[in-house]
């Protein structure tokens, strides 16, 4: 099992850069929350900027991939014969790993470049900061950062049982587990209890961190928590947001195998009675 931001071998270096881009560094084409990979049978690899024919001018540096400088820059309409626009939801199946969780990145400060156009206090035309990755008004001086929003995912469990969500309205469909933004002046276990509460209608103790999970897809920074059942064990289901929830012991529980959250793999450790 591993997730998205196992990369290893690969070297993620986020160290902010004002370095202007050269032809062998990787392009970064993102166009309607798809980005532009080069597609090599069932692998893809993430394009330069002389694959592409491409001008270096006016790109923004993200990040480095083994050192080598990831950069933002303005999209063809078309993709070119062997590449392919990849969408967020195409993403989660790319491999290798590195190229997915690249592009997710870029993904995500393109974002969060493209929403912080404007000062939000004051109207003005943002500027990227000299020494940091922040964008800052000339006028007003406010200063934003990349937007990260922390959420946590919980297992419950009570013994050999789990307890399996669905959500409604999410283009996901598969079980999930209880999970929900974090409020200001909250902790993480705070969180897990509230969320618990609200989705299922249950009491839980025991809360232990797990593991994290930096989420591009959706700006968010997963929290996972294993805890237990105190007390009652009859769960009601917040409807708004759950089409259903329910107990499932290890037997029951489907094997996972192939995706890349944290999700998953918390389902499955405790499926395989690794956790808790
Ligand atoms: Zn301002």
């Amino acid at each position: 099992m591993f997730v998205i931001q196992d990369i290893a071998p690969h070297r993620y270096d986020r160290t902010y850069s004002l370095t202007p881009a050269g032809p062998s560094d990787y392009a970064l084409c993102c166009r309607d929350g798809s980005v532009l990979l080069r597609r090599q049978g069932d692998a893809y690899t993430l394009p330069r900027f002389a694959e592409l024919g491409l001008s270096t001018e006016g790109t923004r540096h993200l990040f480095a991939m083994d050192e080598v400088g990831c950069y933002l820059t303005s999209a063809p309409e078309e993709a070119p014969e062997d590449f392919e626009y990849m969408s967020t939801q195409g993403l989660r199946q790319v491999r290798p790993m590195y190229v997915a969780f690249a592009a997710i990145t870029a993904l995500q400060l393109e974002r969060w470049y493209r929403d912080r156009t404007y000062c939000g206090h004051c109207g003005t035309p943002m500027e990227p900061s000299t020494v940091e990755r922040a964008m800052v008004c000339p006028r007003c001086g406010l200063t934003e950062y990349p937007k990260i929003c922390p959420a946590v995912i919980v297992a419950v469990t009570d013994g050999d049982r789990l307890v399996l969500t669905r959500y409604a309205g999410r283009p996901y469909r598969g079980d999930a587990l209880i999970a929900g933004f974090m409020e200001i002046g909250e902790t993480p276990e705070d969180t897990v209890r509230r969320e618990v509460m609200e989705e299922v209608g249950l009491r839980v103790k025991n809360i232990r961190y797990y593991k994290s999970q930096p989420w591009s897809f959706t700006d968010t920074m997963l929290i996972g928590f294993y805890c237990e059942l105190d007390g009652d064990d009859v769960i009601h289901v917040d409807r708004s947001e759950l089409k259903e929830g329910f107990w499932q012991s290890r037997e029951e529980i489907k094997p996972r195998d192939g995706d890349i959250s944290l999700t998953s793999e918390m389902i499955e450790r405790f499926r395989l009675g690794e956790k808790p």
